[in-house]
């Protein structure tokens, strides 16, 4: 179906009254369960984990038809697989991540007691994308729920037969006074941003992410937000260059490049330029030996993000760069089907090198050295994932200590974003904010500070102010 016409059958199809209902019932239920025993909670998850095991065949349909072609195996481990892991691994931690954690009480007001009290916020909002649509929708609802709260969630509208399939199989296991399905596009996501949650985190662009943030801030409503950038890989010069070609190929082209932390360019030693090509090529051949007919490689998910990636190329190509398709891209047009595309030494001023690029088109840059590949990332916005590859410890902690973005793998692609117990989040533009592990459960929770008087306190420093009172403050000036 073209772009248009999906969008405008889904749009706005629930509107600001129905937002506006399940928010005050939502409101109304947690106040009537302020905090959510154990129990409930794991319930809760268990319910999550069945809705998406019952029904991951169904899951994998929906995506492939919204996708064109979604491989099974891409949806099984960064859809299906990935999110119970994050609900199963919340419900083994969950006590553990509840209980007041003891904060250090310093001398002078011993013997009194401080703790930090998780507490559920109440009513938290979820705006999930495209790309990986249960993933992104559901891990966040896991560790909102393992925090005790209420959720209602909005899918993308780009990937309707999974927006409804969540709404649907959610209903079947949740009360919509627990987790409620909000469906449709631009309009029903601005009025869904309107909304006063206790918290509202959001998956998508920086420029959406900036207006999300902008009404979220009106009803000072809290806000994390995931978005993207342009994550760089850098291979330095002590890599074993086919191995780091190898796995930024993987990690570029799974998803077709549809994926938020896939290596968005590629730094490389200047004079192992044309190796690093020769690498990467050689890499998608052997991931994809038969790219033209293979259902192991996703779609572009729709015609105008097919469009856009083309644009790019062609911008690249009539500026003079040096373009390298890996696979023939003509006979695959009706699937958006695009190879991994290498664009060589692009300027900065073109758009592949300007935009969060999203799909199977990958710059390879030359650069002089280490202190080059940091200067290159720090002149751009800081990004969601760095990549580096190499042997040398000593330059590899010096690229990570002068550089700052969301998370890094060295070595290897994806997976530090596959780490539950890493906090997954970005820096900067790419995002403010984390969830994963108990990185999620604290980004859903108030860690109440409470502190336990339990000596004479405040009644040693009360007026009347006498002598007394100031030996009192020199031996709390001692203590301190
Ligand atoms: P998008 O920003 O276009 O849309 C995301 C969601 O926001 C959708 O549900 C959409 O309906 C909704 N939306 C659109 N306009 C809105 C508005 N004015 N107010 C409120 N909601 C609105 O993003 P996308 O195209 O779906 O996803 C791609 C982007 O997401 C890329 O930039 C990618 O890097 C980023 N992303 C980030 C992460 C992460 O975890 N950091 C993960 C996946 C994708």
């Amino acid at each position: 179906m073209p772009d248009t016409a999906r969008s405008s059958t889904r749009d706005a199809s629930q509107g600001k009254s129905e937002i506006d209902r399940l928010f005050a019932l939502q409101k109304a239920a947690f106040a009537r369960e302020p905090f959510p025993t154990l129990e409930t909670r794991r319930s809760r998850l268990d319910a999550l984990i069945r809705a998406v095991e019952k029904n991951e065949a169904r899951i994998v349909r929906a995506i492939d038809e919204d996708f064109g072609c979604r491989p099974r195996v891409e949806t099984l481990l960064a859809e299906t697989i990935i999110t119970v892991a994050a609900a199963k691994a919340a419900k083994r931690a969950l006590a553990q991540w509840m209980r007041p954690k003891a904060v250090a009480t310093p001398l002078h007001m011993l013997p009194a007691k401080s703790r930090l009290e998780p507490q559920p916020l109440g009513v938290v909002g979820i705006i999930a994308p495209w790309n990986y649509p249960v993933q992104l929708a559901l891990s966040p609802l896991a560790a909102a729920l393992a925090a005790g709260n209420r959720v209602m969630l909005k899918p993308s509208e780009l990937t309707p037969n999974t927006a409804s399939l969540l709404k649907e199989i959610l209903a079947a296991e949740f009360a919509e006074d627990v987790v409620g399905v909000v469906l449709g596009g631009v309009e029903t996501g601005e009025a869904f941003a309107e909304v006063p949650f206790d918290h509202l985190l959001f998956t998508g662009s920086t420029a959406i992410g900036r207006k999300v943030a902008l009404a979220a801030a009106r009803n000072l409503t809290p806000v994390t937000l995931e978005l993207g950038g342009k994550s760089p890989a850098i291979i330095d010069d002590s890599a074993d260059l086919a191995k780091a070609a190898l796995s930024i190929a993987r990690g570029k082209l799974f998803n077709a490049g549809q994926t938020c932390v896939a290596p968005d360019y590629v730094l490389a030693p200047r004079a192992k330029l044309d190796a690093t090509i020769e690498a990467l090529a050689a890499g998608a051949r052997k991931l994809y030996p038969e790219i033209d007919t293979t259902k192991d490689y996703a779609s572009i998910v729709s015609d105008r993000h097919f469009a856009r990636l083309k644009a790019m190329v062609a911008e690249a190509r009539d500026a003079g760069c040096r373009i390298v398709e890996i696979g023939s891209s003509n006979a695959l047009h009706p699937q958006r089907k695009l190879p991994l595309t290498l664009v060589v030494e692009p300027p900065a001023r073109l758009a592949v090198m300007q935009e969060e690029i999203f799909g199977p088109v990958l710059p390879v840059l030359a650069v002089d050295g280490p202190e080059a590949a940091v200067a290159h990332v720090n002149r751009g916005e800081r990004p969601l994932a760095l990549y580096w590859f190499g042997s040398d410890a000593a330059r590899c902690d010096r690229t990570l200590r002068e550089t700052v973005s969301g998370g890094v793998t060295v070595n290897d692609t994806l997976f530090h974003v596959a780490q539950e117990n890493l906090p997954f989040g970005g820096v900067g533009k790419s995002g403010q904010g984390a969830y994963h592990g108990e990185a999620g459960f604290r980004t859903f929770s108030h860690m109440k500070p409470v502190f336990y008087q339990k000596g004479p306190g405040g009644a040693l420093l009360q007026p009347p102010y006498t002598e007394k009172t100031d030996r009192t403050l020199g031996l709390a000036r001692k203590l301190m």
